[in-house]
């Protein structure tokens, strides 16, 4: 029997410096049906801070149902589920208001001390310097994404959730996005989930890929990354074949 989980959890537990990073994300049992369908059956997973996680599964699997959980955004999740309070999300679909200029967009509901500071700090970041003043509308599908990792970033998260973020970019836009995040994830070191059906993706960003079939995670641990960033594993064929 499992027990319904508040909407919003509580941190998660700390554990002393000196051994590996701290556990960030820790789900047990979660679990989440509509309409009498389960969805998720029961998801177990630690995530450590600084640890980069792809979420690989087909479409329908429940992949955005998980990463909604992790957010916060669905109170009718069953199980035990402890994430960090500091976290962000980021869509496929920026989600930029398109009433406000770039910066406002990145800097919205932060206290005001500071904020345009860290904000143009965190444009820079993502390669948008001298676009702060612009409307969301004039830019390009790639800079509008910078422009809500930038958004992500300047809320310094514990936890970053990342919903196909490129799902929606031509391949060379991808390819620098991928570039970026590496590197943005590499120097702040959040948590990270990257939900994603692009078995290419996640091989080249994640330090762990796992896959979600039937409401259940599995580790693709036979999976020897490096080999599969060089195509030479066998099983990362088959995976593709999979998805
Ligand atoms: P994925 O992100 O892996 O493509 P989703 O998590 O969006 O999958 O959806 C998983 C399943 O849950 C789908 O069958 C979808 O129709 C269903 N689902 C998701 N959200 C809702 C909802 N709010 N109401 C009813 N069914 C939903
Ligand atoms: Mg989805």
């Amino acid at each position: 029997t499992s027990t319904k989980a508040p909407a919003t959890v509580p941190e998660a537990a700390q554990e002393t410096s000196g051994g590996p990073e701290p556990v960030s994300v820790s789900a047990r049992s979660v679990r989440r049906s509509f309409d009498g369908r389960e969805v998720l059956a029961g998801i177990d997973l630690d995530i450590r801070r600084g640890e980069f996680v792809a979420l690989l599964g087909r479409s329908g699997s429940g992949k955005s149902t998980l990463l909604r959980a992790m957010a916060g955004l669905d109170p009718a999740i069953e199980g035990r589920l402890l994430v960090p309070r500091r976290r962000s999300v980021v869509f496929q679909d920026p989600r930029l208001q398109p009433w406000k200029r770039v910066l406002d967009n990145v800097v919205l509901g932060l206290p005001r001390q500071g904020a345009r500071d860290s904000g143009r700090a965190a444009l820079a970041e993502v390669g948008l310097s001298g676009h702060e003043r612009a409307w969301p509308a004039t830019l390009s599908g790639g800079e509008a994404q910078r422009a809500a990792l930038a958004r992500a970033l300047v809320r310094d998260p514990e936890l970053l959730l990342l919903d196909e973020p490129f799902g929606a970019l031509d391949a060379l836009t991808r390819l620098r996005m991928h570039a970026l995040l590496r590197d943005l994830c590499d120097r702040h070191r959040p948590a990270v989930l990257l939900v994603t059906h692009d078995v290419d993706e996640a091989v080249l960003l994640a330090d762990r890929v796992l896959v979600l079939t039937d409401g259940r995670i599995s580790l693709a641990r036979d999976i020897d990354l490096p080999a599969a960033r060089q195509r030479t594993d066998p099983r990362f064929a088959e995976l593709r074949a999979d998805l």
